[in-house]
């Protein structure tokens, strides 16, 4: 499937930024950062992998690996996660479907992650709880930050309020959609928030930031607004491949 340069990105947009709190502005430019040789450290992940870490422009660590931009916080410590529906009867059972086979054909695919559970939320449910609504999609914070949180993630199917036009091809947005809203739910932040995203990207900045950069900015990611692929067609760019397998380790 193939998605052509939509007009809901633009909705998309829109309704993501009027759901999600922006946060500061952050002006320097990491790309014009000078490695301080000496300087470097390596560091363990949880998931058996290390980084190279250096000090970058604006107080932000720099890894010299290319991948997306990270919360680093929002790293979660173990690779089985719990996602459940706080209300599965409002959603066509095939689309709760597509949901767990496009975070299993990306994400999990990918990584040591493994996304289990899906059944119907219980008030002590820990993970990522998804509820459907005819809204803009997002998620209510970044990575472990969800954990056990009510509507943490919202996702739509019904595309009668807010982008109309997923109504003519509603599989592949409900794929897109999800593919892009569980990278925030581990941990992954717009990546066109990057201060060395290009300047006229930098004015589509939204949601949390990553505090947690890389050397190199990647157009293709499916994170990126700025990508001239809505949500990159749903599939992950080799950098967001990357970038998965460095912080989870390889599947
Ligand atoms: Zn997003």
């Amino acid at each position: 499937m193939r998605l052509t340069r939509l007009t809901i990105a633009t909705a998309f947009v829109a309704a993501l930024a009027s759901a999600c709190t922006p946060t500061h502005e952050n002006t320097t430019d990491a790309s014009n950062a000078s490695p301080q040789l000496g300087s470097v450290r390596v560091e363990e992940l949880p998931f058996g992998t290390s980084v190279r870490v250096k000090p970058g422009a604006g107080g932000m660590d720099v890894i010299e690996l290319p991948f997306g931009s990270v919360l680093r916080s929002a790293i979660w410590p173990k690779p089985a996660l719990d996602v459940c529906w706080e209300n599965p009867g409002d959603v066509d059972p095939n689309y709760r479907t597509l949901v767990k086979q496009a975070v299993e054909d990306t994400w999990q695919k990918e990584s040591k992650l493994r996304f289990g559970g899906w059944a119907q939320c219980q008030a002590s449910s820990l993970g990522i709880h998804i509820r459907a609504a005819d809204e803009g999609p997002h998620t209510k914070a970044l990575g472990k930050y969800l954990d056990g949180r009510p509507e943490g993630m919202v996702l739509n199917f019904q595309f009668a309020r807010w982008s109309q036009g997923c109504q003519q091809k509603k599989e592949f947005c409900i794929w897109a959609i999800a593919a892009h809203e569980f990278g925030h739910a581990i941990g992954f932040a717009h990546e066109q928030n990057r201060a060395d995203a290009p300047f006229e990207c930098q004015s589509e900045r939204q949601g949390t930031n990553g505090d947690w950069n890389v050397t190199s900015y990647d157009e293709h990611s499916i994170m990126n607004y700025c990508n001239t692929t809505w949500n990159n067609d749903g599939h992950l760019s080799p950098r967001d491949i990357q970038a998965v397998t460095t912080i989870y380790g390889t599947p």
